[in-house]
């Protein structure tokens, strides 16, 4: 439900009533004991495993990195991962950053029902969003944030007081365009973790793969590509967890294999960054099914361990 633009000052007391409720309630904090991947190590969720179409009854890309049960980093938000974030007892405000692969819907549509979420957590600072530059097809990652949430032509501008600076009582979104090439270019560095990317090719899409190193741990996803070029290989080198897409099954051809790479380049990569293990998501109804397929082609190539995510799956990373 939409709320009208309420004054910080007001939003506040909401929130003191708010909690006098939950605190009524018997329960302080509502999502606390709700994480589904545990509260130790570092786990990576997978909150999308399908998309864009819904009929494969899961949500669109979209992935959770926790460490000791906080929800420190989104990877897009695609179709229905906005209600997959809060079955996770995942948390806005727990949020350090969040990485875009690209604009698709089936990677970013969530977005506003997230922030829009947030609102009623306590956020009290920057949240950090990083993604591709633009094109004349799809619009840059600042320009992606500005068309929800700017002030004068953004489609969500009631809740411009997120994006406009020097307004008081909010948190406020800072997003950011990564310029990067084949070789691995650092993006976003706090005391927890960093984030690292490469450009990939997808189609005429600016796309970006994602390398995150966390709690000693080393995860790369590599969005949407068709694994050209040898910068996903660079990124993923060594990583502990190889999230690719197994979006066209091997025998795809056309515009969907300019688009997709196809279970032996999946494998070919894995097996030239010699990750530690690898799991499959961004399935489609043109790979559902095929898994006996997928996994012969990934196998010429690369003999680690391999799974099929579904929804709200976690991968602890021991
Ligand atoms: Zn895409």
């Amino acid at each position: 439900m939409a709320t009208p633009w309420i004054s910080p000052h007001f939003r506040n007391s909401f929130r003191s009533l708010s909690l006098i409720g939950i605190i009524l309630s018997g329960t302080l904090s509502p999502s606390a004991a709700a994480q589904t991947c545990g509260t130790h190590g570092v786990v990576a969720q997978v909150l999308g495993s399908g998309g864009p179409e819904l009929q494969d009854k899961r949500a669109s890309g979209s992935y959770l990195i926790w460490q000791d049960g906080e929800s420190r980093v989104l990877i897009d938000a695609g179709g229905g991962s906005a209600l997959r974030f809060g079955e996770s007892g995942a948390q806005m405000s727990q949020l350090d950053v969040i990485l875009f692969t690209h604009f698709h819907v089936d990677h970013s549509a969530d977005f506003p029902a997230l922030i829009k979420s947030s609102w009623f957590e306590d956020r009290r600072r920057p949240l950090p969003i990083y993604g591709p530059p633009g094109n004349d097809f799809m619009p840059s990652t600042t320009e992606f944030v500005a068309d929800f949430f700017g002030p004068q032509r953004g489609a969500f501008r009631y809740l411009s007081e997120l994006f406009t600076p020097d307004e008081q009582g909010s948190y406020k979104m800072q997003p950011h365009n990564v310029a990067a090439g084949s070789a691995p270019t650092g993006a976003f560095r706090n005391i927890n973790l960093s984030a690292s990317a490469v450009q990939v090719i997808h189609g005429g899409v600016p796309a970006l793969a994602w390398r995150v190193e966390i709690g000693g741990k080393v995860i790369v996803f590599s969005g949407d590509t068709n694994g050209d070029g040898d910068g996903l290989v660079r990124l993923a080198s060594n990583a502990d967890l190889f999230v690719a897409h197994n979006a066209v099954p091997e025998d795809a051809t056309g515009l969907e294999r300019r688009l997709h790479m196809p279970p032996s380049v999946i494998g070919l990569i894995a097996g030239d960054a010699h990750v530690k293990s690898l799991v499959l998501s961004h399935r489609m109804l043109r790979t559902l099914g095929k898994e006996k397929q997928t996994q012969f082609e990934i196998r010429k190539h690369y003999s680690g361990p391999l799974q099929f995510a579904n929804d709200l799956d976690c991968f602890p990373l021991q």
